[in-house]
């Protein structure tokens, strides 16, 4: 049956624009990656139905269509969410400084809820800005798990929607 779950989870994935969190959540629900995502794809939201710790449970995922441009999301988009996943480009050392603005503007928006931040791209070794160690701080300051993950390459994907899920759980 459709709704035969035990939880409905809303998840939202937010950063900066072009790092990679269209990427991500393609990479993790259709099981695809395509080299020339536009930013503005129009994705509101992905379901992914799957059995944890002996419970249903059913991620609802939500991508911005393009607001992260502004580097502003629409409040109604944080409302009601269970966790969150901040997303930067290891090679792109912007896109990690500004974690701590969606990190704020996302805490004066939410419940306090489990967060993940990842470090996308980790298969451009040779362009990388921003070392695992920054990464792994980071987080730990913002009180955050931390995976650095690689769309491209199918690297910690999976990992990370499980991990982030079992962090929702631990919490009902
Ligand atoms: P978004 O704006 O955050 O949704 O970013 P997109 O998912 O649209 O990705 C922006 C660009 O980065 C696209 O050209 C993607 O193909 C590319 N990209 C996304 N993830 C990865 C990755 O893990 N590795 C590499 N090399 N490129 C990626
Ligand atoms: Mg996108």
């Amino acid at each position: 049956m459709e709704d035969n779950y035990d939880y409905l989870l809303k998840v939202l994935l937010i950063g900066d624009s072009s790092v990679g969190k269209t990427s991500v959540l393609l990479r993790y629900t259709d099981k695809c990656f395509a080299s020339q995502f536009q930013t503005t794809i129009g994705v509101d939201f992905r379901l992914s139905t799957f059995q944890i710790q002996g419970k249903l449970v059913k991620l609802q995922l939500w991508d911005t269509a393009g607001q992260e441009r502004y580097r502003r999301i629409v409040s109604s988009y944080y409302r009601g969410s269970h966790g969150l996943i901040i997303v930067y480009d290891i090679s792109n050392r912007e896109s990690f400084k500004n974690v701590t603005h969606w990190l704020e503007e996302s805490s004066s928006r939410t419940d306090p809820v489990p967060k993940l931040l990842i470090g996308n791209k980790n298969d451009l070794k040779e362009q990388r800005k921003v070392s695992t160690d920054e990464g792994r701080e980071l987080a730990e300051q913002l009180g955050m798990d931390f995976l650095e993950t690689s769309a491209k390459n199918n690297e910690n994907i999976e990992e990370a929607f499980i991990r982030l899920t079992n962090k929702m759980l631990e919490k009902k």
